[in-house]
């Protein structure tokens, strides 16, 4: 008998990320972790510039162009730095020197960090923020008006602390359009055609934390200043096929998996879109069946499919709620920080199975503690 080394169970996670990592993925990884097949080297042991690299990163590229249907006028860059780096990286490209301003539409707390940094190199403005409503729905199209000048639009996709996602993208004319898109990346299908420059770090939907991905439009590429130390320059990175510097390749190998897997097991982005309507849905009915007992953050229409927010009836019910979780095997269910309450993150990698078994916990804990 062969004897493996005995794993840990895993447990169901909801972490808002980095986040739980499709299975088949992280075994794949695994299995290959030692030797490459066909290499003999670990992919964390190879040159970034030998052909076996070159192929991961190419195979990662096709994979996010293929899901994704991104035009051949769009470049698809592996940075680092996170999505905050972005937060400064776009205004330093698209906003300084340009005498123009930067407008943002605030539906979190990332958006409103995100116009925080561009603030650093030039005018910024906000054209709505939902600050005041407590950040709990995206606007309607006649509550915001672009100036026909600005430099670029910018908005989350998805805020991951609040749990409030825009189902269609803002309306903002020919200006450049702009997306933090971390945290619902690859989760449902977009028309890229309307966006200038869409970026996501990896760990929430597409890979493990120390890669960013950036889809960026030819012209804007272009358009980059000459006076920027490359590594600040998207020009520089796009000429270079992301491999300027040496890239973070175990992250991009592991977004190859990850988008391999995607392909394999959903087909589509459709599909995919589908699979987290069903788990969304499961966890927003136990919410709006339990008499107010859960309570959700954002409006209905504009609630997260990645992440479900909500509070209970106060908050030391919570804090049990979450520790009960916990040790019934639920990982991260605690709101974030800022804003406290619960948080259930169920991007593309959590199963179906997981959604199911929270919504039994949420209502047996709702059955044994009453408010
Ligand atoms: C997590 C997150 C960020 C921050 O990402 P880093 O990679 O840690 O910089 C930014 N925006 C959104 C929407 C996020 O979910």
């Amino acid at each position: 008998m062969t004897h493996h080394v005995a794993s840990q169970k895993r447990v169901w996670n909801f972490s808002p990320g980095p986040a739980v990592l499709p299975l088949e993925a992280l075994e794949e990884a695994q299995r290959d972790l030692l030797a490459l097949p066909g290499v003999g080297a670990s992919v964390l042991e190879i040159s970034h510039r030998s052909k076996i690299f070159e192929s991961i990163i190419q195979a990662a590229e096709d994979n996010i162009r293929k899901l994704l249907k991104i035009p051949n006028n769009y470049f698809v860059l592996f940075l680092q730095g996170g999505a905050r780096l972005q937060f400064g990286m776009i205004p330093l490209n698209f906003l300084r020197q340009t005498g123009k301003t930067a407008e943002f539409i605030v539906t979190g707390s990332w958006g409103a960090m995100a116009l925080k940094e561009a603030q650093t190199q030039g005018p910024v403005r906000a054209i709505w923020d939902g600050k005041a409503e407590g950040y709990r729905r995206v606007p309607r199209p006649e509550e915001y008006r672009p100036s026909p000048d600005a430099a670029y639009v910018h908005f989350t996709s998805n805020e991951t602390i609040e749990g409030v996602q825009f189902r269609v993208e803002p309306e903002v004319g020919d200006l450049p359009l702009v997306c933090d898109a971390s945290s619902d990346f690859l989760s449902r299908p977009i028309p890229i055609e309307r966006y200038a420059l869409l970026y996501a770090g990896a760990q929430k939907n597409a890979g493990p934390a120390g890669v960013t991905i950036v889809i960026i439009r030819d012209d804007l590429v272009r358009r980059c200043p000459e006076d920027l130390p490359s590594m600040l320059n998207y020009r520089k990175h796009a000429e270079a096929k992301s491999l300027l510097n040496t890239p973070p390749c175990f992250a991009v190998y592991m977004v190859k998996l990850v988008t391999d897997w995607l392909l394999r097991q959903f087909g589509d982005l459709q599909k995919v879109h589908e699979h987290n309507q069903r788990k969304a849905a499961i966890l927003y009915e136990v919410i709006d069946h339990s008499n107010g007992y859960y309570r959700g953050h954002a409006h209905p229409e504009h609630r997260s499919l990645m992440n479900v927010t909500f509070r209970l009836p106060n908050e030391s019910l919570e804090k049990k709620f979450v520790s009960e979780a916990d040790k019934a095997g639920f990982m991260h269910l605690e709101g974030h920080r800022s804003v406290g309450g619960c948080r259930a993150s169920i991007y593309n990698a959590m199963p179906i199975e997981g959604v199911q078994a929270l919504k039994e916990f949420m209502i047996e804990f709702q059955k044994n503690n009453p408010a």
